[in-house]
């Protein structure tokens, strides 16, 4: 299937200059949003990357995580943004291109030694994706990968990444 026609292009967003790609398209097509999880799953399972934990990032991380830790037999773990978990956190601070942002995870979700996976819908620069696998090495966990839908290639996000096998579905 050609996902990439389900991708929609929205020019300058969220600011002026910036090409967005915009997933809902993707998600609102029954077939499509189908065949997305199933080749996720298929990919993972071929690199032989099933984790104890999927940890998906703040907020299209969870739209695609958590049906993938369902296919995979693992269980889901959101990383939020600061102030939004109730119970005790381990928190990560990175930048951004104007000031900074956090990334929570509960404390007692993750444990030295647990295998994860990091998904997103989307890597670009890659700051969002290393914080995360900071947060995650900082507790002590296993990290096995990265899953993202959308690679933009050109950014060379996988620079700041530790050296563990990444899939991506779909690049630009
Ligand atoms: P990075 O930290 O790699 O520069 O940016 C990735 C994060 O920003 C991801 O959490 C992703 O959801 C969001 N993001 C940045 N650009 C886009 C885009 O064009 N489309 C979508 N869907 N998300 C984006």
């Amino acid at each position: 299937m050609d996902l990439k026609s389900l991708i929609r292009d929205i020019p300058d967003f969220p600011k002026p200059g910036i090409l967005f790609r915009d997933i809902t398209t993707l998600l609102r097509d029954p077939e499509g949003l189908r065949y997305t999880i199933d080749f996720f799953a298929q990919q993972c399972i071929e690199k032989e990357l099933i984790p104890d934990y999927i940890v998906g990032m703040e907020s299209r991380g969870f739209i695609f995580g958590s049906p993938l830790a369902y296919k995979l037999g693992s269980g889901f773990i959101p990383a939020r943004k600061k102030g939004k978990l109730p119970g005790a956190v381990h928190s990560i601070e990175y930048e951004l291109e104007y000031g900074t942002d956090s990334l929570e995870v509960h404390q007692d979700a993750l444990h030295p030694g647990s295998r994860v996976l990091i998904v997103d819908d989307l890597i670009a620069t890659g700051g969002t994706a290393g914080a995360t696998a900071k947060l995650v090495q900082k507790i002590g966990c296993d990290l096995v990968g990265f899953g993202f839908i959308i690679e933009l290639r050109d950014l060379q996000g996988r620079k700041h990444l530790p050296d563990v096998p990444i899939i991506s579905l779909i690049e630009y």
